[in-house]
């Protein structure tokens, strides 16, 4: 589903992501962690071409990422993305938020996008908050919000970077069951956090970034408890 080969990109001097071969089949769940600077919103944001990369393919589902113009607006909307900061629109109401994409971008009739707004924001469990303004909800119903309106796009893929970092500690738990539910649905998920409960519960695989490389590409018992390298043991020990 997501298919990167011979990836490079540099930021000026900084060789932010070296070399990265990386097959995501249909499905799959993979956690990313690292230490800070290593890469890993880099690597999230190449994959739907929010940066561009110097060198190496992207392919989503076969096909590859064009650099630009209509054709990568049309691959991106594939891809659902959901940051540590929410950024729902102050200005428009829950409901808003969930329909807007899918009639701007999608050219989907309102009554329709209306009734499939709905369903999402009942699947992340948060649908009689419909008519209320972000504002008005706590960081972890905004940011089951935020992960409604990027699933409304029907991506084939949902990155997430670092969704509950952002989020005080009692709500860490209800964003996450939603990401353990459509994990259970079936969803390819590239998902960046440190949350090691969520990585053993929904994780197929665990990257260890480091210095814009993969270091380590394993499973989710095998990282937690016996990682290789001494960069790892470092990590972990500071994240545990
Ligand atoms: P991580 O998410 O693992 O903390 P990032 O991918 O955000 O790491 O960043 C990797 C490195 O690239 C860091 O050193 C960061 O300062 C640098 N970087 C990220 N974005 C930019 C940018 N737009 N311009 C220049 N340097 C950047
Ligand atoms: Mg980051």
């Amino acid at each position: 589903m997501i298919s990167m080969r011979t990836v490079d990109k540099h930021f000026g001097a900084l060789h932010v992501l070296q070399d990265i071969n990386l097959e995501v089949p249909k499905g799959q769940v993979v956690i990313v962690v690292g230490p800070s600077g290593s890469g890993k919103s880099t690597l999230c944001r190449t994959i739907n071409r929010l940066e561009t990369i110097d060198s190496g393919t992207i392919a989503i589902d076969g096909v590859q990422l064009p650099a630009e113009g209509r054709a990568l607006a049309r691959l991106r909307a594939d891809v659902g993305m959901v940051f540590q900061s929410f950024n729902l629109f102050a200005h428009k109401t829950i409901l808003e938020n969930v329909m807007l994409a899918p009639v701007k971008v999608r050219g989907i009739d309102k009554t329709k996008a209306r009734a499939r707004a709905m369903e999402l924001l009942e699947r992340v469990g948060i649908a009689n908050q419909a008519d209320k303004y972000p504002a008005q909800l706590s960081g972890g119903q905004q940011q089951r919000v935020a992960i409604a309106r990027a699933l409304a796009m029907s991506p084939k893929v949902m990155l997430f970077d670092e969704p509950t970092s952002a989020l005080d500690p009692e709500m860490v738990s209800e964003v996450l069951e939603v990401m353990v539910q459509l994990a259970k649905d079936g969803m390819t998920m590239v998902v960046v956090t440190h949350e090691m409960g969520f990585a053993r519960k929904a994780g197929n695989r665990v990257l260890f970034m480091d210095e814009g490389r993969i270091a380590e590409d394993t499973d989710p018992d095998t990282f937690f408890t016996a990682p290789k390298s001494e960069r790892a043991k470092d990590f972990l020990g500071k994240i545990l």
